[in-house]
């Protein structure tokens, strides 16, 4: 490589540091990428890869964004998940002696962006880290927006890590370097996370005061990787970071990666968007605080029944009354983001104006206060009790900045007049300055009769007085220095004018320059009350939550669940979801019973039909009644289920390299092993992605397995009709079906449930209303009945066996023992289907055709 410069030298070894981050290395008025930054950032963004010395033998390739819009770009970086290391230079170039000093002052990633613009409102923006012990791992959930700090403990293992992990909102997660690859392969794959790295885990003295609650040493070590990292890569206050909160996860109604995933509770399950999930029924919440804490809820719902009453109490008497309850959403619509507000609080970016939404938003708080406390429940009176704003930090607001600020800092025009003695002495020099200024304007005009006259200001100049040409010969020779000549008018100054503008200019020099101190000092001022915001914060959010759920609840009809120990009986039940997307009133409900008599319900009936409907609104039901939210539904006796587990639809988890089968039978599984008796266990159409027999067989082993030896609730859908004659052996197996009837030879869904397996599988109806071809149907129902002739057939023989069975069995002779006789039986059967394979008109068949021809002969070679 050629000589570097010594430029290209510092910014060699500046890179060295920040390897797997984009180096936005300042030069003037923009930000530089050089090599392979270049090369790829340029790529990503979409902007001109040039070189730099291009007459060099070896020019280096090189791109670069100006500084004032460099947001723009380093947001699109960091949501692809890259990293960027801002450099400037951190010494006066003019002073400087040869290379300006340069720095790395912030490393942007996508766990630890502050920038409102690159931040979603709704949702938390973790970064997490994960540390692992001998048998157990730790997973610590930080937001560096609002201060939140969340820890967990995990012992079950790796599955349990991707299960806890799957869904949150984790932009990055930090590990040891030394966690074994395979597994940092699956965190970037399934999870879709920027992975970092921190191996410095002692803990510091300084965050002892986040963790006293803390003395499990894994829990301390894991925190302090998060910690150190952070502390490392943003050189920035992290004086909101709030005391660490563990989450005891056995205090919540668990739901595994699938049941998360399948139930669609904060996002579709194919299109990955809120739209038609649970979020998107029951988000009623005004604020944007009170939208990330009910997508909490959701992922944890609760287990404590008190706790789950509290809630409901509390919805109920938000139900109860409307004009409240709407007057409360009013109130709420001007309370702004507390949270994050306190978080850019402490990281030193908040501007005038979000000073100023503090302070409008805490004025709301009284407002709260007085409306909750017009509720006759007594818990909502309790919350009122609780809504507490320390008045000073109005106060400080209120005296200090003034009602509509600008955007900037440091333009001044952002302290009210009477806050500080300086600034008005300031302020009046330079208001009395304009006003000398105005009244020599006056005084010229008339001392020299022209009325033209005007006294203007432009940065180049200062102060100058102008008259017109045409009035030029009014003015007495020598009464003003000429400055500028313009093609229809002069411009003059005088020794007196200058001196004014002298005095206006240095006041409001300074004046601008201590607006800029005093705002850093009232920041300061706030930054001590940032656990309070904290906590208001908080309380703000439960509110909103919960007023979010009354009105949800009446706009949609839900009732208030009530909770036992052994019966679950849900009368019309609705799926919250689905009657939302249809016409009011086309949903059909039903009920659904579950008790230790009756654990299992086997569901049949045809497809299309409402078998997975039925499932997942008991599902959905069920989290909503353990989240505090009513339910949708005539009237709801629910049981608190310790967790849900599902195998229901057929995604493929491509990703992670996984078919459907393998995806069907892990999901299975994870059921099994974790289930209890407290458990709810929803099993759709399992084993349907294998063959007939094979799938059936272990679909009914899979429901002996959870009837003899683990007793959780479970809704097993199937297709296989064969499984309903487990009824007669499994005494805690009940059979239900969707009812459909046959009309003019079409099949008419009710979707009702009743008792009983359902008569007949409706799928060539199922695949008429799809409109396949005519022809095609007609001959899907041929096939259909040569194989039910077959199976009729098959068992006629089968009673023949077993007759002439017993008749050998009475002592007659047989002439070929059971070897020879199987032998001879798959030698003709064996030469039948060659004889049909060979008598094939191939070019005479549609592909369909072709496929069940091969079907059956398949079928035939396997007998
Ligand atoms: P299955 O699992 O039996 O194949 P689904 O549960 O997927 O059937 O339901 C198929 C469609 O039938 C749903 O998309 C929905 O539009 C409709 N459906 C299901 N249940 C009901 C119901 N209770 N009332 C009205 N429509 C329903
Ligand atoms: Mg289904």
């Amino acid at each position: 490589m050629a000589k570097q410069t010594p430029m290209m030298k510092q910014y060699l070894n500046i890179k060295k540091s920040y390897k797997d981050a984009f180096l936005f290395f300042r030069l003037g008025d923009f930000y530089e990428l050089f090599f392979e930054d270049a090369i790829q950032a340029a790529r990503e963004l979409e902007i001109t890869l040039t070189k730099r010395d291009s007459n060099s033998p070896n020019p280096v390739p090189m791109c670069g964004v100006p500084y004032h819009s460099a947001e723009n770009y380093i947001k699109i970086l960091i949501e692809k998940g890259y990293k960027v290391a801002i450099c400037e230079q951190v010494e006066d170039p003019k002073t400087a002696k040869g290379v300006v000093k340069r720095e790395v002052i912030q490393l942007i990633t996508p766990g630890t962006v502050m920038e409102k613009a690159m931040l979603n409102e709704k949702e938390n923006n973790y970064i997490a880290s994960l540390s692992h012990f001998d048998s157990s791992y730790v997973i610590v959930y930080s937001d560096l927006s609002t201060g939140e700090n969340q820890l967990a403990l995990i012992e079950h293992g790796w599955d349990g890590v991707i299960h806890e992990l799957y869904n949150q909102p984790i932009k990055e997660i930090v590990v040891s370097s030394k966690l074994p690859e395979e597994l940092q392969k699956q965190l970037k794959s399934r999870l879709h996370v920027t992975l970092s790295y921190q191996d410095e885990v002692t803990f510091n003295a300084e965050y002892r005061s986040l963790c006293e609650n803390i003395d499990d040493e894994r829990l301390l070590t894991a925190f302090s990787r998060i910690l150190n990292y952070v502390q490392h890569t943003q050189k920035r206050s992290l004086d909101h970071m709030q005391q660490a909160q563990v989450i005891a996860l056995q205090h919540h109604l668990s739901l595994d990666m699938y049941s998360k995933r399948n139930l669609e509770l904060t996002e579709t399950l194919m299109k990955k968007e809120k739209y038609g999930s649970l979020l998107w029924v029951l988000d009623k919440t005004v604020t944007a605080m009170g939208s990330r804490m009910l997508k909490k809820w959701l992922e944890r719902p609760l287990l404590n029944a008190q706790e789950i009453e509290k809630r409901l109490q509390i919805v109920e008497g938000f139900y109860a009354q409307f004009m409240e309850r709407d007057a409360i959403r009013e109130t709420l619509k001007s309370v702004y983001d507390l949270e994050r507000l306190a978080g850019r609080i402490a990281f030193g970016n908040v501007n005038a104006r979000d000073l100023q939404q503090l302070k409008s938003s805490l004025q709301r708080i009284p407002v709260l206060k007085q409306l909750l406390q017009q509720f006759s429940q007594p818990e909502l009176y309790k919350l009122a009790d609780q809504l507490y704003i320390e008045p000073k930090i109005i106060d400080i607001l209120e005296a200090s900045i003034v009602d509509d600020p600008p955007i900037s800092i440091k333009e001044g025009g952002i302290i009210k007049d009477g806050y500080n003695e300086q600034l008005d002495t300031y302020r009046d020099a330079s208001r009395n300055g304009k006003q000398w200024i105005a009244e020599l304007e006056q005084k010229e005009k008339q001392a020299t009769g022209i009325k033209s006259l005007k006294i203007g200001y432009n940065r180049v100049f200062g102060y100058y007085i102008e008259v017109t040409k045409a009035n030029l010969h009014l003015l007495p020779e020598g009464r003003y220095e000429r400055k500028q000549t313009l093609t229809n008018a002069e411009r003059y100054i005088t020794p007196e004018l200058k001196e004014k503008e002298q005095l206006i200019l240095e006041a409001e020099e300074k004046s601008v320059e201590l607006e800029y101190q005093l705002f850093i000092g009232i920041r300061e001022q706030i930054k001590v009350f940032i656990p309070e915001l904290q906590r208001l914060a908080e309380q703000v959010s439960y509110v909103d939550v919960l007023q979010g759920f009354a009105t949800v609840s009446e706009s949609n009809n839900y009732v208030r669940p009530t909770f036992d120990k052994q019966k679950l009986e849900i009368k019309q039940s609705r799926h919250p979801v689905i009657e939302q997307v249809m016409d009011d009133g086309t949903f059909v409900p039903n009920d659904i019973t579950l008790d230790a008599q009756n654990h299992i319900l086997l569901i049949t009936g045809p497809n299309m039909s409402g078998k997975s409907t039925y499932m997942r609104q008991l599902a959905l039901t069920v989290i909503m009644g353990q989240i505090g939210c009513f339910v949708p539904c005539e009237s709801a006796q629910l049981l608190i289920f310790d967790q849900i587990f599902t195998r229901i639809g057929a995604a493929d988890d491509l990703v992670a390299g996984q078919s459907t089968f393998m995806v069907e039978m892990l999901e299975a599984n994870h059921a099994i092993t974790n289930a209890t008796e407290q458990s709810l266990i929803l099993f759709d159409e399992i084993g349907r992605g294998t063959s007939t027999y094979d799938g059936m067989a272990l679909a009914q082993a899979i429901i002996e397995y959870i009837h003899n030896h683990i007793q959780a609730k479970t809704l097993f859908s199937t297709h296989y009709h064969e499984l309903t004659d487990l009824a007669n052996t499994l005494s805690h197996l009940k059979n239900v079906h969707v009812r459909a009837e046959e009309h003019e030879g079409n099949v008419v869904f009710l979707h009702q449930i009743k008792e009983g397996p359902a008569d007949e599988s409706y799928g060539i109806h199922v695949a008429k209303l799809a409109n396949l071809p005519n022809s095609l149907i007609t001959r899907a129902s041929e096939i259909l009945k040569e194989l039910e002739g077959n199976m009729e057939a098959k068992s006629e023989v089968k009673v023949k066996a077993e007759q002439a069975a017993s008749v050998e069995g009475t002592g007659q002779l047989s002439f070929f023992t059971e070897e020879e006789k199987l032998v001879s039986k798959h030698k003709s059967q064996y030469e039948k289907v060659v004889q049909e394979l060979k008598d094939i008109d191939l070019f005479a068949l549609t592909p369909l055709e072709a496929m069940n021809m091969l079907y059956q002969l398949q079928k035939k070679a396997r007998k």
